[in-house]
């Protein structure tokens, strides 16, 4: 749901972003505000009128696996890093099979799979419980960070993970924006500081891929004022925002992961939201040709890339080896909070629409729309090729998920 902004609003004193000379709404009376008060942006909800094809794809043209979900979180943490063995589910293994099996998803990848014990839970109830349906990945734990044996603890837990059937490690973008010199305080711990080089290396040891997410929508980046186009997304998720402060910018955040991506040529990464920069294909089409570890997935973002739908069907027929299906799904009532993501058919139809349809001007979430900026999607229409290894042959040949 979304949440009342006006006290949100107030606060950055953006209550003037308000369409004054709007006339009033006629249709759907019952949704709009009533009286002739000037009309706010956050009600401002227009039809399109646009009378054009409208394809229902219920089910993909080919099996997918989902390599971009959120079915555990780590439960223990400190002012958001994490620093313990315990996860939450935040769904249950039968209710999302049935989402699977009606959407032609084959197999899902659970990426915060937590550490430790906390890992073990999530392998007991996800993926030993539903073999080859769910693929969890393990996390760093940085409870141990301020130890000066912390480089080698990390490439240890890393190579226990990979023993007990972890299929990956998910990064969160805690590193880089979140975890500090002394956990929480001190200067933000950099990207490519080399105190995790030895984890990056045990991933390429014990062949897992890293799922990374580094940095944010270029927009977090920016003021919130009536210029950003995500006002709406960061009104409802202020500490979303990294603007200020002693954030590093997206492009310090891009660079440092490219020094990574450098340092390791053995490694295998998956960046994650089309390389975490979906509004810049081109940077992201030159980081995939500059390494060959380097590889992208699609999560939370045909809102970008279905705005730009030359620019991404370009994209993908460039990339079309290196290219994998996610949604960043989690499953209510957690994913509630995000509409784009809530674990549900609605979510994956919309996915194949995009990939395989050439509709135009159609919602990029499920509604309420629209939750991360104002506009709608064009469809790509990808051929079958295409479609067959951006939905699941990447996935088995470069991540080893083979049923
Ligand atoms: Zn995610």
């Amino acid at each position: 749901m979304p949440i009342d902004r006006r006290g949100w609003l107030t606060t950055f004193g953006l209550g003037a972003v308000t369409a004054a000379a709007a006339p009033r709404a006629r249709a759907d009376e019952a949704s709009c505000p009533a009286g002739d008060a000037p009309l706010r942006l956050q009600d401002f909800r227009p039809r399109s009128m646009l009378h054009v094809k409208e394809t229902h794809v219920p089910t993909p043209r080919y099996p997918v696996i989902d390599v971009h979900t959120h079915f555990t979180f780590t439960a223990s943490e400190t002012k958001g890093v994490p620093t313990g063995e315990k996860v939450s589910f935040t769904g249950t293994g039968k209710a999302a099979l049935e989402v699977m099996d009606r959407k032609g998803v084959k197999a899902l990848v659970n990426l915060t799979g937590g550490s430790g014990k906390g890992l073990e839970a999530t392998l007991d109830g996800l993926d030993r419980a539903h073999p080859a349906r769910f693929w969890s990945c393990t996390e760093p734990s940085y409870g141990a960070w301020l130890d000066p044996r912390y480089p080698q603890i990390q490439a240890d837990a890393i190579e226990k993970a990979a023993r007990a059937g972890a299929r990956g490690l998910k990064i969160l973008k805690t590193l880089g924006l979140g975890l500090r010199e002394r956990l929480t305080e001190g200067p933000l711990v950099k990207v490519d500081d080399a105190r995790l080089d030895p984890m990056w290396e045990a991933c390429a040891a014990h062949k897992l891929p890293v799922f990374m997410h580094v940095s944010d929508p270029e927009a977090f980046f920016l003021p919130i004022d009536c210029t950003n186009e995500r006002w709406d997304e960061l009104g409802n998720h202020p500490e979303w925002s990294f603007h200020g402060k002693d954030f590093p910018s997206h492009q310090e955040l891009m660079a440092a992961r490219d020094r990574v991506l450098a340092r390791h040529p053995k490694t295998l990464f998956v960046g994650l939201h089309v390389g975490h920069n979906a509004e810049n294909l081109e940077l992201v089409s030159q980081s995939l040709d500059r390494f060959p570890n380097f590889n992208v997935e699609t999560g939370a973002r045909i809102g970008e890339l279905g705005r730009q739908p030359r620019t991404a069907r370009r994209f993908f027929e460039k990339h079309q080896d290196r290219i994998f299906f996610g949604t960043d799904a989690i499953p209510p009532p957690a994913g509630e909070r995000t509409p784009q993501q809530v674990f549900k058919d609605e979510l994956y139809e919309i996915y194949y629409r995009f990939l395989e349809t050439e509709d135009e001007y159609f919602d990029y979430a499920p509604a309420p729309v629209p939750p991360q900026g104002r506009w709608r999607i064009y469809g790509i229409g990808l051929p079958d090729g295409i479609l067959k290894k951006v939905y699941h042959e990447n996935a088995e040949r470069l991540l080893g998920l083979k049923s």
